[in-house]
């Protein structure tokens, strides 16, 4: 469980990116968070690995404050907590294996990763990890000859690779169009029920959030607005959230493939 307690986060410019935040997210939950740029959604999901680090509070995970993790814990800590990026973060003169074998690098020591050695059951489960996101056949080809929407499936496989506990997902569709955002949310969806992982996803589109989330969490200016179900989820909510009313471009529309 993850639980965010009076936290907060004020930026060395002085800008409060978090303002006493309390949460309690259950393992296993699928969670969206939603709000307009600046709000504070990626400050958010970015604390819970500590590539930001909130100024005060508690943030617990498994009863653990890791606000107090030093070097040794907090790489322990970034390989359970796993991130899925915007820009997927794939290196892109590399294969697609070798880019999802780097997800075990948290678990292999620092000379036998320079060589680029794996050892046949990472090798193993980094191919059925391609495989779960359909794209195996792929695995002998250089990352940036895929597809958006399959390199962002590539950065899903790796950070399964990692075997992480919790997945942080900051805007993983935005830079795909409607129909490749949908199949990556809902592979997503698909793989955090399948292996009970706690997911956190910062999307900019409600309707898209409304579709796949278990729960919704509204952001405004560095506080929640909103937490609940996705089924209450109201025009109403949606003003509290961005603070006018709805509009079409605040959709994303587009069918699944
Ligand atoms: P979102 O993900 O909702 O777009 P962010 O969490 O990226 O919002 O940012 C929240 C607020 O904090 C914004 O106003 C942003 O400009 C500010 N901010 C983000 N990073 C920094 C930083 N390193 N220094 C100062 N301000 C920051």
């Amino acid at each position: 469980m993850i639980e965010f307690n009076n936290v907060s986060l004020v930026y060395p410019n002085g800008h409060q990116g978090l303002k006493d935040i309390n949460l309690k997210i259950n393992d296993g939950e699928f969670v969206v968070v939603v709000g307009l740029s600046g709000a504070g959604k990626s400050t958010l999901i970015r604390s819970i690995n500590r590539m930001v680090t909130p100024t005060s509070g508690e943030l617990l995970i498994d009863g653990e404050d890791i606000l107090k993790y030093k070097e040794r814990q907090l790489r322990k800590l970034r390989t359970e907590a796993g991130m899925i990026f915007q820009n997927y973060n794939l290196v892109r003169r590399m294969s697609v294996l070798r880019n999802v074998l780097t997800g075990r690098l948290g678990y292999t020591n620092t000379f036998k990763s320079l060589l680029g050695l794996f050892s046949q059951e990472d090798i193993k489960l980094a191919l059925n990890n391609l495989e779960r996101v359909g794209i195996k056949e792929k695995s002998y080809t250089r990352a940036d000859e895929l597809s958006g929407g399959q390199q962002q499936r590539v950065s899903i496989a790796r950070v399964l690779t990692q075997q992480p506990k919790v997945i942080l997902a900051d805007e993983p569709v935005a830079s795909l169009d409607p129909p490749t955002s949908h199949k990556v949310m809902s592979d997503l969806r698909k793989i955090s029920k399948e292996d009970n992982l706690t997911t956190l996803v910062n999307l900019h589109f409600i309707d898209m959030a409304k579709e796949y989330a278990d729960r919704i969490i509204g952001l405004r200016d560095g506080e929640v607005v909103f937490d609940g179900p996705a089924s209450e989820v109201t025009e109403q909510t949606f003003e509290e959230i961005y603070g006018r009313p709805i509009r079409e471009d605040d959709m994303l529309g587009g069918d699944e493939e």
